[in-house]
């Protein structure tokens, strides 16, 4: 668990993570190690945000001279609407993840880390199913389409899922049930796995699973329900560490214009 402080006592410090809540976040560590592991004197905490103060909370840690933030959970938004200028992928998809203080120039670097993140898997077909709509579902679409995959979309509420497609003009099949026949790569990016709620799948579906991937953009302590689930039927499994590595290391990259230590940073999150 990191140190917490709420955004009016934040210390002295070089770069934040906000986001609410925050307590579980591993990017203060994994940022910490980077830092160490490229040799540079920067500091990095945690910084808890209740929604509706993140412009506030963003321009305080300017005052205090904070040179970066990484935005999670429920702010990308937010703080996409308090960026001055932001890179094309956070333009096309309305979020930042990454902003640099004093330009006020923000990035996202979500769907970059989820497509680095499958860089080295060889998957027999390019069928993906991709569960949920939320916040995070947009960068991963984007990923996918822009890899070549034909993606087909679940999530429980349909209208929402409904909206997302149109609001972006994503290119994906709209499901009513979360039907994983042919699919080669099942990413759930719904936060069932965070309260250990089963999702209603039919594993048995996947008619390749030695040759299938599900991938659970959540990370923590052991597998989660629906890894596990997957992992019973002989279904390869990923987690979502190494797109936390991965969107981190990017997120370095653009403050500090320098390759990220990606070793280092993927240790601190064993
Ligand atoms: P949001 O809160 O924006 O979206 C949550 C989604 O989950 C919604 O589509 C919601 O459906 C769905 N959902 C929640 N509970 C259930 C359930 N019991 N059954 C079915 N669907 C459910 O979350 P985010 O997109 O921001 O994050 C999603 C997950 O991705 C989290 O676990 C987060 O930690 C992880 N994440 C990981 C990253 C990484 O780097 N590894 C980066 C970003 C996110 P409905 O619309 O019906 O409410």
């Amino acid at each position: 668990m990191n140190e917490v402080f709420p955004w009016r006592e934040a210390p002295k410090a070089d770069f934040a993570v906000i986001g609410y809540p925050i307590h579980h976040s591993l990017s203060p560590k994994m940022h910490a190690a980077a830092f160490e592991a490229a040799g540079l004197s920067a500091s990095y905490v945690a910084t808890e945000v209740p929604p509706g103060e993140v412009g506030s909370a963003l321009d305080h840690l300017r005052s205090l001279g904070y040179r970066g933030v990484n935005v999670t959970v429920p702010h990308k938004e937010d703080a996409f609407r308090w960026c001055e200028s932001t890179t094309d992928v956070s333009t096309r998809l309305r979020v930042c993840n990454t902003i640099d203080l004093e330009r006020r120039h923000g990035t996202s670097t979500d769907g970059q880390g989820f497509a680095a993140s499958l860089a080295d898997i060889e998957l027999d077909g390019k069928q993906a199913v991709v569960l949920g709509a939320g916040g995070s579902t947009r960068s991963i679409l984007e990923a996918l389409l822009k890899d070549g995959w034909h993606v087909s979309l679940w999530n429980r509420t349909k209208s929402k899922a409904e909206a997302l497609i149109l609001d972006f003009g994503f290119d994906v099949t709209l499901l009513d049930e979360p039907n994983l026949l042919g699919a080669n790569l099942i990413v759930n990016t719904t936060s069932a796995s965070l309260s250990g709620e089963r999702l209603p799948l039919d594993w048995d579906e996947v008619l390749t699973p030695a040759d299938a991937l599900a991938y659970d953009l959540a990370y923590g302590a052991g597998l989660t329900t629906f890894l596990k689930d997957a992992q019973s039927w002989g279904i390869q499994t990923m987690d979502g560490r190494k797109m936390l590595m991965e969107q981190g290391a990017a997120a370095f990259e653009f403050w500090w214009g320098l390759p990220a230590p990606r070793e280092a940073m993927l240790a601190a999150l064993q």
